[in-house]
């Protein structure tokens, strides 16, 4: 039942009736897309329970069952969250965690365990982990904790982002280029962090807008663009080695390398 991997490809057919996809309807129109998760849980058959479960609540999951298996799948595609057992039969489930965060990359992670110690616990946290949930647990937490996670901006928490020569510390909200303070306004930092979150991928101008303005600011169809090149030249003099591309009509990428 286990290393699903191979089926990855095939999509989890919505209902019949159904003129949108599962998630649509049962949860977050907001997020009116079908979510992949990755599961990563060597108990066959909570593995298979688990999986059962967030396919009726419209996800699309892949399973596995080794670290082995969790690294293949992770290194071929890309997910919207990962469900991460700790006590795996060939590594411990922190190790995945910590590669993944090493690897810059901040796809939300929730460990599912059974170790209930607070050290436990804060180490999982530290290296980069979302959330946390206990081993036995309850399916419905489990989901609404998956929805919470998706719902956020971004990925992880407290994590050091990087791309290029510059390290934004979300928690400390400090952006540093080479090892040198940058002076950003908030709206900068909040701009920089959501285009550093997703660096190498278009992020849409309108998510940012969401990201950047609160309802009560006055929003100009230019205002994102001018905060942009605020924020361009700021890192252009700050020495920084990538750059911000606009994608005309689309969003703007931030490349680790100026092209
Ligand atoms: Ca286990």
């Amino acid at each position: 039942m286990l290393g699903k991997i191979n089926d990855r490809k095939l999509p989890v057919s919505p209902p019949a009736d159904a003129g949108r996809p599962a998630a649509c309807r049962t949860w977050d129109s907001r997020l009116c897309v079908i979510m992949r998760l990755l599961l990563i849980e060597d108990e066959t058959s909570l593995l298979d329970l688990v999986q059962r479960s967030l396919t009726r609540a419209g996800f699309t999951t892949d399973a596995v069952g080794t670290a082995d298996e969790a690294r293949g799948a992770l290194s071929g595609s890309r997910y919207d969250a990962v469900v991460l057992d700790l006590g795996l039969p060939d590594e411990d489930g922190l190790a995945i965690l910590r590669d993944l965060r090493g690897g810059r990359d901040t796809t939300p992670v929730l460990i599912l365990t059974a170790r209930d110690g607070v050290e436990d616990r804060v180490t999982g946290l530290n290296t980069g982990a979302d959330d946390y949930l206990l081993k036995p647990f309850a399916m419905p937490e489990l989901i609404a904790r998956l929805k919470a996670l998706l719902r956020r901006p971004s990925g992880a928490l407290g994590v050091v982002l990087e791309a290029g020569n510059i390290r934004f510390d979300t928690a400390g909200r400090e952006v540093m280029v080479d090892g040198r303070l940058l002076a950003l306004t908030a709206r900068e930092m909040t701009l920089l962090e959501n285009l550093l979150r997703r660096a190498g991928r278009v992020v849409p101008k309108r998510h940012l807008e969401e990201r950047v303005y609160g309802f009560d600011d006055e929003v100009t169809p230019n205002s994102l663009e001018v905060l942009l090149h605020r924020l361009r030249r700021k890192l252009a003099g700050g020495g920084f080695s990538g750059e911000i591309h606009t994608i005309r009509g689309v969003g703007y990428m931030l490349a680790e390398t100026a092209a």
